[in-house]
């Protein structure tokens, strides 16, 4: 993958510098869209993302490709919705096809009590400008004709939460777009790169140390997802974060059947349908932890089970590959995002299974505070601190299993 990469001349190979302005560890989509709003947005190109696989080797070439916007509190919507409106026009600006789809997404609902939850969180989107809506079965059925409403004789739908603008995007693509567009703008990205030690000095971070030698930096961010409590055990610091595996399956391509996303909160399981014709089904994070990405057969029986109760017609293709992703959890289910207590050492953690859809809103406003000192607005409810003063932002809508 990195030799056609570079074959296509996407990432040029440059000599590693022994000083950058900003070193930023983690190739996913977070620490790349960092690094390009740096370079695009505040003329900052001296900068280094470096990767110790290949870029995307993480959860940003792993996950189901969901963006969208229905959050469940006032500090959440602002930001999954600017995320997804800087989605729309990506492609665009990166020069790059991003492959993003509008399908909407269908949140099925079994219990009164999910219907109240679901309302509720419908009239606060209203109220904030994203497009929820409540729909009968009848309706749900004219969205998605494929939904069983008996739920397989076991949960039957009384009704759903709808969201029209939910989209897709091509995850690797987003990879690629932000490390082409960071490296026509002079940012170098050094694949096989691994980050051994953080240099603090007096309270204030200096650098890294890599398998390749040292590097002096100005400031130094890290976005390495699964891996955030190992890099900020490097710097001294604890994080409260507990890293999880999260599974998913694809069938062999079918002709197109499901448009968009149906997720079941009381089932704890997702299906869509990709862009090659691939029923995919995903359910929450398994319940230890781990570093291993190896994936497992109870994973497939469970879920597959759980996604036949809503799409029967998932039972007639046969089942071509399942895949595992680590997910670095925040006791509120929302990021950690901010410099961090070494000065000049900033993260950008916590993204467990929400990190994708919040790339262009994260990357920018991050990119703002290394250069600026600036907290933007949408950012602020994300700083680490919060969990020092007891001001969490708990959505367990961020995992769309919940
Ligand atoms: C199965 C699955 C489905 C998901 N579905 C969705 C979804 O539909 N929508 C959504 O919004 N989110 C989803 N997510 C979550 C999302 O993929 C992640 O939150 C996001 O990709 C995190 O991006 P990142 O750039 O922070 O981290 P990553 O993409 O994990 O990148 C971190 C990188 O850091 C590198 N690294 C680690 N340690 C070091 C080191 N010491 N030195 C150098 N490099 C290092 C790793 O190799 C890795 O490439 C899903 C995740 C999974 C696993």
């Amino acid at each position: 993958m990195t030799g056609l990469l570079r074959g296509r001349n996407f990432l040029p190979l440059r000599e590693m510098k022994s000083n950058y302005d900003v070193v930023i560890i983690g190739g996913g989509v977070q620490g790349l869209s960092t690094a390009y709003y740096l370079a695009a947005r505040h003329g900052i190109e001296n900068i280094a993302v470096l990767e110790r696989d290949y870029i995307g080797a993480g959860a940003s070439g792993r996950n189901t490709q969901v963006v969208r916007s229905n959050y469940n509190t006032p500090e959440t919507i602002p930001f999954y919705k600017e995320s997804l409106q800087m989605y729309r026009t990506l492609s665009q600006e990166l020069d790059f096809n991003l492959m993003y789809s509008n399908q909407g997404e269908i949140d099925l609902v079994h219990t009164d009590d999910s219907w109240r939850v679901e309302n509720d969180k419908c009239l606060l989107n209203q109220q904030m400008g994203v497009d929820t809506r409540m729909l009968t079965p009848t309706e749900v059925l004219e969205v998605c004709p494929h939904i069983d409403l008996s739920g397989g004789g076991k949960l039957p739908v009384i009704g759903a939460s709808y969201h029209p603008p939910c989209s897709f995007v091509r995850h690797d693509a987003v990879v690629w777009g932000y490390a082409s567009a960071a490296a026509r703008l002079g940012v170098h990205i050094h694949e096989q790169t691994r980050v051994t030690g953080i240099e603090v000095d007096g309270g204030v971070c200096r650098g890294v140390v890599t398998d390749r030698g040292p590097i002096a930096a100005g400031a130094v961010l890290s976005a390495v997802a699964g891996w955030s409590s190992e890099v900020a055990a490097m710097a001294g610091l604890k994080l409260p974060i507990v890293t999880h595996p999260l599974q998913a399956f694809v069938t062999e391509p079918v002709e197109p059947v499901i448009s968009g996303l149906v997720c079941s909160f009381d089932a704890l399981v997702y299906i869509s349908q990709t862009q090659r014709g691939e029923l995919l089904a995903g359910a929450e994070v398994l319940p230890y932890n781990t570093y291993s990405c190896r994936s497992s057969f109870d994973f497939i029986a469970e879920c597959a089970a759980r996604a036949l109760m809503f799409i029967p017609l998932l039972g007639k293709a046969r089942l071509m590959r399942q895949w595992t992703g680590l997910c670095d959890m925040t006791p509120d289910s929302s990021p950690i995002l901010g410099e961090s207590e070494v000065e000049r050492f900033f993260l950008s953690a916590g993204m467990g299974t929400w990190g994708f859809k919040t790339a262009p809103v994260a990357g920018r406003s991050m990119a703002e505070h290394i250069a600026t000192g600036n907290v933007p607005t949408v950012m602020k409810p994300f700083l680490p601190g919060r969990f020092r003063s007891d001001r969490m932002v708990p959505d367990a809508a961020s995992a769309g299993t919940h």
